[in-house]
């Protein structure tokens, strides 16, 4: 693959330098049967340094990981050499079995059917509680 054209597939932009591989990780990319690209440390004007991702295919990308890990991404969706959508990603309001309570009470400890979900009580602290117990959620 040339990473400086996909023909059709997406790339992911202005991931915070570093965080590309923990995107990489956490959208199961290994799993896919096309190439895939990380350029990490690549020049920004706006940002001085960040990481892209290049997906030689259009999948389903889970946006709600995308906004969780990075808030700041640009998803651009290439088709036949010409971008067609460019989107920002956004904070989730709520996020589902992506992070699992502490709370050894909670429900969701007992009860390991139920999903896990946090719901976003603070955008600006990027703050989530489990919505069963509302434990805050630990980094
Ligand atoms: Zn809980």
């Amino acid at each position: 693959m040339n990473i400086d054209s996909i023909r059709n597939g997406i790339v992911i932009d202005h991931i915070q330098a570093k965080k590309g591989m923990e995107i990489y990780k956490a959208l199961k990319l290994s799993e896919l049967d096309c190439s895939v690209a990380i350029i990490t440390n690549a020049k920004s004007k706006k940002m001085g340094r960040k990481d892209i991702i290049k997906i030689d295919k259009n999948i389903d990308l889970d946006v709600d990981i995308l906004g969780y890990i990075d808030p700041n991404i640009t998803i651009n969706i290439i088709n036949n050499d010409e971008r067609t959508e460019k989107y920002h990603v956004e904070l989730p309001k709520e996020i589902k079995n992506i992070i699992k309570c502490k709370n050894p009470r909670c429900i969701t400890s007992v009860e390991k059917e139920l999903q896990q979900v946090f719901v976003l009580t603070d955008k600006e602290k990027k703050a989530y509680r489990c919505k069963y117990c509302e434990t805050l959620k630990e980094d």
